[in-house]
């Protein structure tokens, strides 16, 4: 027998409808690519998203065509995540900070039909124009009609105003009912590992996500939030914030192209922000502002930290520093994002180092998704926060098979997408990635953690950021080595930094060597790049140059 209850299907833009109705005047503010601050409502947003809707389909966009957007947060980014999706169509987000390669690569793949982007990308659309393989039609800059800039395209594809398109498509329009396993919306992985590859999320598994974040146990927005997404919208949707806070009636600040310390601080104050997310590179930055300006932060309440690990050091800052809560996050591309959240809860017994400990985890399973760790035979590895193994999940919002794969080619057969992190898992369920599997330092034939030794560098007062790698050893095969960026007016000596280790890893863990640079680089997602750092260092034990 089957239950009675109604059925609809769950829709993307069910979310803005809800979110007009219900919270029409809640804010959504949006620094700008001139840096001027911008204000709109969720009323006024879904409007201008359904005259979309209808300019969409005035060129000719169908229902399961891709339409991309190589754009920073902001109100109009949204209005393309409802307008495009709500339509039928497939809002593909484009990452601008990859190569003009890259980004042909992947519009060519989509086989997108219109590209969407702010006027500051003009010189990496017109490098990759004419890589394109001939589906692109037009190229809409995200402006009004007076700040058009010129735009080098080949033939064949047009440039066209956004604010012109809405200006001259009508209102008159009902977000349509459909299937809720149509494609929502596309997202291609960084690619650190070969060519980058799309994840095709659903209107339904993005609803569930929403829903799921959404849970107290999760980011639990409330009308009382203003939330700022500092993570990217063109990088797995803004980790959903973009539906989430719209579904909860939070209000958004958008922080455009502006992610310096000093900038977040001030638009976080500015505008009253109580709750943000984002990779640690970015509250590193932030943090190093407000210790050296002595700034505070007066309505923030949560930091949200996720995409690569959060060091202890971070969280305990801005408690201890800033009464500002650190929730560490984990998930990837193929989650939608989220798989495990640390939510914050009260432990009898447990002492300042131990909570400390607990919090740095990656966390609890959501619900709705499941995890689990086995070894390189796929044997499950036991829950006793010792034994480690290769991380995989299964749940509403995974990928089942990649953009152009058949379904379930991601997976094995029992649903498992393995996610090429190395984690354990506590007793209680809490979850800890000890590296990338790509990561890994296997020194000797036994593993050596590149995140707990970069927690302890990052621990001590003269490091701003710390990177370890696996550098190429006669001997152990690989020994880690560590790569430090000084605090401002900082010097760092590597004696007394490897000295901090003792005590803490075992004496085989500590790094073999330690190189002070200016900086580290960051991958187009904002996190250190262990490849670039690895092609450059991974003959540091053994070459010359550096005995030297
Ligand atoms: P990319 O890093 O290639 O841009 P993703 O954003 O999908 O792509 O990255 C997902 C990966 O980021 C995860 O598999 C994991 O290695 C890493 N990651 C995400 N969150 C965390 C975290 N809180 N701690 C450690 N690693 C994390």
């Amino acid at each position: 027998m089957f239950g009675l209850m109604q059925e609809r299907p769950l829709l993307v833009a069910s979310i803005i409808q809800h979110a007009a109705r219900h919270h029409g005047r809640t804010e959504i503010v949006s620094r700008l690519t001139d840096g001027t601050l911008h204000r709109t409502s969720y009323a006024a947003l879904e409007r201008r998203a359904r005259r979309l809707a209808v300019a969409l389909r005035t060129l000719g966009i169908a229902s399961g065509d891709r339409v991309a957007t190589l754009a920073w947060n902001s109100f109009r980014h949204m209005e393309l995540y409802y307008g495009i999706s709500g339509g039928g169509a497939v809002c593909h987000t484009v990452n601008p900070r990859l190569s003009a390669d890259d980004v042909a690569y992947i519009l060519n793949d989509a086989a997108d039909r219109l590209l969407f982007a702010d006027t500051s990308f003009v010189p990496l659309i017109e490098a990759a124009a004419p890589m394109l393989a001939g589906h692109l039609q037009a190229v809409v800059m995200l402006c009004a009609a007076a700040e058009m800039p010129q735009v080098a395209l080949p033939p064949g594809i047009a440039l066209l105003c956004y604010e012109t398109l809405i200006d001259a498509a009508g209102e008159d329009y009902a977000w349509p009912v459909f299937d809720e396993r149509t494609a929502a919306n596309l997202c291609y992985t960084s690619g650190t590992t070969g060519r980058p590859k799309g994840v095709l999320y659903s209107h339904r598994s993005i609803l569930l996500h929403t829903m799921a974040e959404n849970g107290g146990a999760v980011f639990g927005l409330r009308p009382a939030d203003r939330a700022m997404p500092v993570v990217p919208m063109f990088h797995v949707n803004g980790w959903g914030s973009a539906y989430a806070a719209p579904a909860a009636g939070a209000a958004l600040v958008m922080p455009g192209r502006h992610l310096d310390g000093a900038s977040v601080a001030k638009l976080m104050n500015d505008e009253r922000v109580t709750v943000s997310a984002g990779v640690p590179t970015v509250w590193l930055g932030l943090l190093s502002h407000l210790r050296a300006s002595g700034e505070r932060l007066h309505t923030m309440q949560r930091l949200i930290i996720g995409g690569s690990a959060c060091p202890p050091a971070l969280i305990e800052a801005f408690d201890r520093e800033y009464g500002v809560t650190v929730e560490h996050a984990w998930g990837m591309t193929e989650s939608s994002p989220l798989g495990t959240f640390n939510t914050p809860r009260i432990v009898p017994g447990e002492d300042a180092a131990a909570a400390l400990q607990r919090k740095a985890k990656q966390g609890h399973a959501i619900f709705g998704l499941d995890m689990r760790i086995v070894d390189d035979a796929g044997q499950e590895q036991p829950w006793d926060g010792v034994a480690s193994g290769n991380l995989q999940i299964r749940g509403h919002w995974v990928c089942s098979a990649y953009y152009g794969n058949p379904p379930g080619s991601a997976t094995d057969a029992e649903g498992w997408f393995t996610t090429g992190d190395v984690a354990t898992i506590s007793p209680d369920g809490n979850m800890e990635i000890t590296d990338r599997s790509k990561d890994v330092i296997k020194s000797g034939g036994e593993w050596i953690s590149s995140i707990l030794l970069e927690n302890i560098a990052v621990a001590q007062p003269e490091v701003a950021e710390a990177a370890v790698i696996a550098a190429a050893h006669p001997k152990w095969d690989e020994r880690p080595v560590l790569l430090v960026v000084p605090r401002q007016g900082q010097t760092i000596d590597p004696a007394r930094l490897l000295g901090a280790y003792r005590g803490q890893v075992p004496n085989y863990w500590i790094p073999d060597a330690v190189v002070v640079l200016d900086e580290l680089p960051h991958t187009a997602t904002g996190k250190v790049s262990k490849l670039a750092l690895r092609k450059r260092f991974r003959d540091h034990l053994t070459s010359s140059a550096s005995a030297a």
